[in-house]
């Protein structure tokens, strides 16, 4: 059977304004263009599944449950511009415990927080994806590294963090101002 291919995408930063640790619907705002970037992928022979690291359930600022809420809210906001995102994987943990308040539960080493690739991994099984084919588009070394750990090219993006994090000492594939300039450069790569 013929493997399907994939652009994995950031949320914060990537998708929408990024937010210091954002942990609710009202201030989750997309970016410019952002719909007619996934409406792009939507035509193209890619899958587009979101991978996001949310330490805030670990920190207690909100429940995995108003995890869920915010994605439901972000899915609602693309497709009412026709936009679809084939699905969302989250990790919700944070390796740092001892902290006044957090929801010890989540206070774990995990293997799905990037630049571990258990939610990638996850993805490929769930869709039989060739990784080798597909990309990461994301706004921090964070989410290239990432795409390093499993062989897919990365894109990193001007929006968001633009790459200040620099956890990580790693180049992109390609650089792109924005999401659509981003998803352009690869559906031109690979005709
Ligand atoms: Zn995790």
């Amino acid at each position: 059977m013929k493997k399907n291919k994939c652009i994995f995408l950031d949320r914060d930063g990537t998708i929408n304004v990024y937010k210091c640790l954002l942990h609710e619907s009202e201030d989750f705002e997309l970016l410019p263009r952002v719909s007619e970037a996934i409406r792009l992928i939507n035509k193209s022979d890619f899958m587009c599944i979101v991978v996001s690291n949310q330490p805030v359930v670990a920190r207690n600022l909100c429940s995995l449950e108003d995890v869920w809420k915010i994605n439901d809210n972000m899915k609602e906001l693309l497709a009412g511009e026709g936009a679809y995102l084939d699905d969302v994987f989250i990790c919700p943990h944070h390796p740092d415990s001892g902290y006044l308040g957090e929801n010890k539960q989540y206070k774990i080493k995990c293997n799905c927080r990037k630049p571990d690739i258990g939610m990638i991994e996850k993805a490929a099984q769930k869709y039989n994806l060739d990784l080798s084919k597909s990309y990461i588009i994301g706004d921090t070394t964070i989410d290239i590294q990432t795409g390093k750990n499993c062989g897919m090219k990365t894109v990193l993006l001007k929006t968001g963090l633009a790459g200040s994090d620099k956890k990580y000492d790693v180049c992109s594939d390609y650089n792109a101002e924005t999401l659509v300039q981003a998803v352009k450069i690869i559906l031109e790569i690979d005709e």
